[in-house]
């Protein structure tokens, strides 16, 4: 019986080797100690070469380590990775798959093991233990192997990545190019970033804090005051250290982070549980666990993302509770900050002009991270998985922002190639920089306004900075999600206003809230089976007059001198709805002109975001002044996917034919009653549909800031009759895919390719 111990024991001396050849020599020693068997043989597989490699062994002639390679079907070795389980052979010279290589001194053995050595479906290589006797290895032994095999299957993935798998398989006779080792995440904002690895560990562990009892109330309620204070003096440096880099909307979010620091339910709620007779670091723990958790299981993603910002701060208290000092990082000329969770005091704590990309385990598009790492162009790669960041610690890195993609260690080819694309988009910034004031018109002369959409207040900012003539779409939820009841007319009004006078003299879309789907208010949670087909957008605010009047007062009110809203409707689906929000709408602006306030009437749009309002069209069109599509629903309704749904992502084509008839449909309606049409869906930011929206005739596009430069260049690179030359061949095309690869060549056609790939062409 092999025991326990042993295996242990074994696994521990080959953690701490040196290198893999070094534990992998320790390996198949160790295992010859305590098998009865006197060879023990690694083979790795090649990928690049579907060869096996002999890699170690202790009891074979060691002289052809690294000099015996085959196929990956050949051999007893191969057929064990075929089979993927244990081969276990009394007499293996007799086996029809023997394969003899000669001077690796195999003929003295007869009694085989094989095990696969397998991590992640795949086969990565075959131990095998062998021994002159005509034995058969007992189910001890066989489970001693396969739980060796286990642990060699970790350490194989491992050396994938940090590259030294690489360098010990090109180091046999036939000399291998260097793989670049590669891993996928989400592109949080696109572009080429390169440089030197530094991993970003968190402040302090939240987790391990024990609860425990105080004898001394008063003095952690000091402790934890001086805590608080201190934690603010940080975030104050760090927001003045950015300030330069970022603009007022975007420092905002620190300025969000002291506000939670200033808040009183955080603070009472802490002192309280100090009172109770926790110790400061316990109640602390307690009360930010608490919020998290609650941020975290909200179904809104922009809600849920806040809950790091709260962990964020816990750590940064519970470092000056625990008086930790901040581990002095020494960040190179050209940092890519790796970690679990990047936070935006991360990227404020690197000094200006030495950040170049951030990767993170943790994050998506909405976090605050992703919103700054966006305004300061750092291309950024989230959601990554299977890295070990200490192993890859001030390891080269080569960030593809467009799709996602790391590159760890990468060979000198790749890294010249990067460096190159690396300055074509420079140039190509550069060359967008100077459409800022130039008008989104095509060579041909026809005109199309773009405008932004936004959430945040960061977004109005970068709106006027990137040179849009508006907020195509605002969406009023957000500040809804962010308390604790309804906001009151005076304070919608006043947000709202701060809005309209920030864009002033351009107009602002606000759209009435569109709550429900995967939008729900914490104070007024909507649970149903089907949230996307349920209760949402106008049916909600239908259903609560009191609530959508409130709106609509705060609105008008906050326009008055302005005169640049405009008033937008979500999710209708019937002409009722349409009638019955319009005469809303009229009663509110009654109310207020009785009420004596001097106010303008604002212009009406009707979003078409389902299908039943694409064939209503031109009924709706003479109701209102304008239409504007909403591409993501309207093609989660026309396909019938959830917009959220991982596992169906790559059914939610915003190129299928049947979402092109329905967009031609729509402006012909608009058009045909005169009215302006535009589209404030994610399809008004992908260049490839932008061609197609704009031969269609779409006189807006509203898309989110930081596409807006590249989406202008797309319109002052077509003329309107070219692009109409290619919706017409389009529209003899049958699949999204077709649709894709041919706008995709005519894009590169252009010398655009620069839009969807790394580079400038
Ligand atoms: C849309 O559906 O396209 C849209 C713009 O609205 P939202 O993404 O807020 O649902
Ligand atoms: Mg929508």
């Amino acid at each position: 019986m092999v025991q326990l111990n042993i295996l242990s024991h074994i696994v521990q001396k080959v953690n701490n080797a040196i290198s893999l050849e070094d534990a992998l020599n320790i390996l198949v020693s160790e295992v010859l100690l305590s098998l009865r068997a006197e060879a023990c043989t690694v083979y790795m597989v090649d990928k690049r070469q579907s060869q096996y490699v002999l890699v170690a062994t202790k009891g074979l002639n060691e002289k052809m380590v690294k000099h015996v390679r085959f196929g990956l079907s050949e051999g007893l070795v191969g057929y064990v990775g075929q089979r993927e389980e244990p081969i276990n052979l009394e007499d293996a010279n007799q086996h029809e798959k023997f394969l003899y290589h000669p001077g690796s001194g195999e003929d003295k053995y007869n009694a085989f093991l094989g095990v696969p050595i397998i991590h992640h479906k795949r086969v990565r290589g075959v131990i095998v233990i062998q021994q002159p006797e005509k034995i058969k290895f007992d189910e001890s032994e066989v489970a001693f192997l396969v739980t060796i095999s286990a642990q060699l299957a970790g350490m194989f993935a491992n050396s994938e990545y940090t590259g030294e798998m690489r360098d010990l398989l090109s180091s046999g006779i036939a000399k291998q190019k260097r793989k670049d080792v590669v891993f996928s995440g989400i592109s949080a904002v696109p572009g080429v970033g390169i440089g030197i690895g530094i991993i970003v560990y968190p402040l302090a562990d939240l987790d391990a804090v024990p609860n425990r009892k105080t004898n001394n109330i008063q003095e952690e309620l000091v402790i934890f005051d001086n805590a608080i204070q201190s934690a603010k003096d940080d975030i104050a440096k760090l927001s003045a250290r950015l300030s330069n880099t970022l603009s007022k909307e975007e420092l905002a979010i620190f300025q969000a982070y002291l506000s939670i620091l200033d808040s009183t339910s955080l603070d009472d709620e802490v002192k309280e549980q100090i009172k109770e007779g926790n110790w400061a670091q316990g109640a602390l723990r307690k009360v930010v666990k608490k919020y998290t958790y609650q941020f975290a299981a909200m179904e809104d993603e922009y809600l849920k993302e806040r809950a790091a910002d709260i962990k964020d701060l816990g750590r940064r208290i519970l470092s000056h509770l625990q008086a930790l000092q901040p581990k002095k990082i020494e960040y190179p000329e050209n940092t890519i900050l790796l970690g679990e969770e990047i936070t935006p005091g991360d990227l404020a704590a690197v000094p200006e002009g030495r950040l170049r990309g951030v990767v993170s385990v943790k994050g998506s598009t909405n976090s605050h991270t992703a919103i700054i790492a966006k305004s300061m162009r750092l291309p950024t790669v989230m959601g990554i998985k299977g890295v070990s960041f200490e192993k890859i610690k001030l390891a080269d890195i080569v960030i593809d922002g467009y799709l996602g993609k790391i590159y760890i260690n990468p060979s000198q080819s790749l890294l010249d190639n990067f460096a190159k694309l690396a300055i074509e988009e420079k140039e190509l910034e550069q060359s967008l920089e100077q459409l800022r004031t130039k008008p989104a018109e095509t060579p041909d002369g026809y005109r199309i306004k773009l405008y932004v959409n936004a959430g945040l207040a960061a977004d109005a900012g970068m709106s006027l900075s990137v040179g849009g003539e508006g907020i195509g779409l605002y969406r009023t939820e957000v500040p809804f999600m962010s308390r604790e009841s309804f906001p009151t007319e005076e304070e919608q009004r006043i947000i709202y206003r701060q809005l309209l006078k920030t864009i002033a003299p351009k107009s602002v879309t606000m759209r009435t809230l569109d709550i429900g789907g995967d939008k729900s208010l914490p104070y007024f949670p909507i649970i149903e089976d089907n949230p996307f087909l349920g209760w949402r957008g106008i049916r909600v605010t239908l259903d609560h007059p009191e609530v959508f009047l409130i709106q609509v007062r705060a609105l008008l009110k906050a326009s008055i001198e302005l005169d640049n809203l405009k008033i937008l409707l979500p999710m209708i689906t019937a002409i009722e709805e349409v009638d019955e929000s319009l005469s809303l709408i009229k009663q509110a602006y009654d109310e207020l002109i009785e009420e004596k306030f001097d106010i303008k009437k604002p212009e009406i749009g009707v979003m078409i975001e389902v299908p039943s309002a694409v064939y209503l069209s031109k009924e709706i069109c003479r109701r209102v002044d304008f239409l504007s599509v909403g591409t993501n629903d309207l093609v989660q309704y026309l396909l019938a996917v959830d917009r959220n749904n991982a596992r169906i992502s790559s059914c939610y084509q915003s190129l299928h034919p049947a979402v092109i008839r329905a967009l031609i449909q729509i402006v012909n309606a608009a058009h045909g009653e005169g009215k302006v049409v535009g589209v404030c869906g994610e399809m008004a930011s992908e260049p490839l549909a932008v061609i197609l929206l704009l031969a269609m005739g779409f006189d807006t596009l509203s898309m989110n800031a930081a596409s807006l430069p590249r989406i202008k260049w797309v319109i002052r690179s077509f003329s309107m009759s070219s692009a109409r030359k290619i919706l017409n061949e389009v529209l003899e095309l049958e699949s999204a895919s077709q649709i894709r690869l041919l706008l995709d060549q005519r894009l590169v056609d252009a010398g655009l390719g620069g839009l969807i790939r790394a580079g400038k062409k």
